[in-house]
């Protein structure tokens, strides 16, 4: 039911040119479930003419008809959510549900970008003398090289791919190795929707050779990455080297404060469910749960029960709730993580253990009597740890939830609109949600400061990374 993965080139599905494949396994079983096809440089290089080709006829398509094609896109790729469902709970490992869901996820992000298509808008700026004309217009940046990766085999690509396409870019994509169907099936709607060839191109193969070829390439004119900071700042110097424009989405470390007014139940419902959804492999997962100490002690014992009783199993049986991670370094990482908290003083409330000895299946775990000389404290742990951490007063979490140099994503809960308001504009991250859990919908930004990176993936800010600026003044002879 799997299917073997090949490379999308010049509006052809291809083996790479040296025939060479990558294993796909399933992260529930350990089994090896397909394969992928290998880019070579040749490859590459056929990926570069097609895009270079495509973005000279796209940029030529109107907007209202770029409209068309994506909104098209979002309609078959939502009719095919089940099917797609099931090859990425295979491949990644979240519970089908959570599968489907990104899948459906993705015909909204398509549709959003169809409209952004058609609001590209220049301006008219008044001149200082009668007869000029002074124009504002914008125009596609090019073709661009995208890097994704395995934690939302869909919603990483569908965001960058989209915006390509309703800005009239062409764009190469490099897909993640280790979940490479779902995000075949993603190219395919596109595809079937009526992107022409050359448009949208697809490769795998290994990361660094492909990013050290495409990103300095004098075809590429825009490089957008998402992965961790030490490769996004690696992929952010080759490309400022070569002088690309750049939209990076790198590592999260989200503060999530209680105040002691909050409604804890809603508290302990919201960040419970997010910290353990895709079992943490999440960039704006809540990682830090900094609890007022009037409020930590139920708020532990609330988190605790959950993680408790959340089902872990293979994605695929109806019952789970938390699959397995998406592969074996993650699971390594957990152990490390916990290891070195309880070597230096950590409790573990619950979990802390890796589950079986088949899959990559890691308990949920929660952990309390924290430092932060802990490395779980400073390192995004992209996985299922909650590090719970009393506090007593306001300046004081403010300095603890600002200490780090990430800032993608930050939670708190409180039932006063004055400190709502302080600690929303206290917070040093792109995006903050406060009572609920309100982030990556389609038409709000999306994007980190500081060492999470830059740019924005969504809103009416994600378009015009994939856009010119140009200046035309003309007067009339
Ligand atoms: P990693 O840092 O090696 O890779 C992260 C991603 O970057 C992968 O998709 C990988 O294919 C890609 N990559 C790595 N080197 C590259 C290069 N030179 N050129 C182009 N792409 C390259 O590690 P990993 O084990 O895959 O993931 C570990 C960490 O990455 C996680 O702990 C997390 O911090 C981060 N991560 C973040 C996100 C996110 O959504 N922001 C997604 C996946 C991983």
């Amino acid at each position: 039911m799997y299917p073997e993965v090949q490379l999308f080139i010049d509006n052809a599905w291809t083996k790479g040119a040296g025939g060479k494949t990558i294993p796909v396994l399933n992260p529930a079983t350990g089994e090896e479930i397909g394969k992928v096809a290998h880019a070579e440089k040749a490859d590459l290089d056929r990926a570069l003419a097609a895009a270079d080709k495509g973005f000279k006829a796209w940029k030529k398509v109107s907007p209202f008809d770029r409209y068309k094609v994506l909104r098209k896109a979002a309609d078959i790729i939502r009719s095919r959510a089940d099917e797609i469902g099931k090859i990425m709970s295979m491949e990644q490992g979240k519970p089908f549900i959570e599968a489907k869901g990104e899948t459906m996820l993705a015909g909204d992000i398509m549709d959003w970008f169809a409209e952004e298509a058609r609001r590209t808008y220049g301006r008219i700026v008044p001149p200082r003398a009668e007869g000029v004309y002074q124009l504002v217009v914008k125009e596609p940046v090019g073709p661009v090289a995208a890097f994704t990766p395995w934690n939302f085999p869909i919603n990483q690509a569908v965001r960058k791919c989209s915006a390509a396409i309703a800005a009239g870019c062409s764009i190469i994509l490099k897909g993640p190795e280790e979940t490479p169907a779902a995000c075949a099936a993603l190219v395919q709607a596109y595809v079937d929707a009526g992107v022409p060839a050359g448009v949208i191109q697809l490769v795998y193969g290994i990361p660094s050779e492909i990013s050290e070829y495409l990103i300095p390439h004098p075809v590429i004119r825009k490089i957008t990455f998402t992965g961790s900071t030490p490769v996004g700042k690696h992929l952010s110097m080759l490309a400022g080297q070569h002088m690309k424009r750049i939209t990076m989405e790198l590592g999260g470390h989200a503060p999530a404060i209680v105040f002691e007014d909050a409604d804890v139940d809603t508290a302990i419902k919201v960040l419970s469910a997010n910290k353990f959804r895709n079992a943490g492999q999440v960039c704006v997962s809540p990682t830090r749960f900094l609890v007022h100490e009037k409020v930590y002690g139920q708020f532990v014992q609330g988190f605790t029960d959950f993680a408790k009783s959340l089902k872990v199993g293979d994605g695929m049986d109806k019952d789970t709730r938390m699959g397995p991670l998406a592969n074996d370094r993650r699971v390594q990482a957990m152990e490390m993580f916990v290891a070195d908290a309880v070597s230096k003083g950590a409790k573990i409330e619950t979990g802390g253990k890796r589950i079986g000895n088949k899959g990559n299946f890691f308990e949920p775990t929660v952990m309390t009597n924290i430092n932060n000389d802990m490395r779980i404290m400073n390192e995004e742990p992209f996985g299922p740890l909650a590090p719970i951490i009393p506090f007593s007063n306001f300046d004081a979490v403010v300095e603890e939830a600002n200490r780090l140099p990430f800032g993608l994503a930050a939670y708190a809960y409180t039932k006063s609109a004055k400190t709502a308001a302080a600690i929303g504009a206290a917070f040093e991250s792109g995006m903050v949600s406060i009572n609920h859990h309100g982030l990556a919908l389609p038409e709000v930004p999306f994007g980190g400061i500081k060492d999470s990176g830059y740019g924005s993936e969504g809103g009416s800010e994600a378009i015009e990374s994939y856009l010119n600026t140009k200046f035309i003044t003309q007067v009339g002879l």
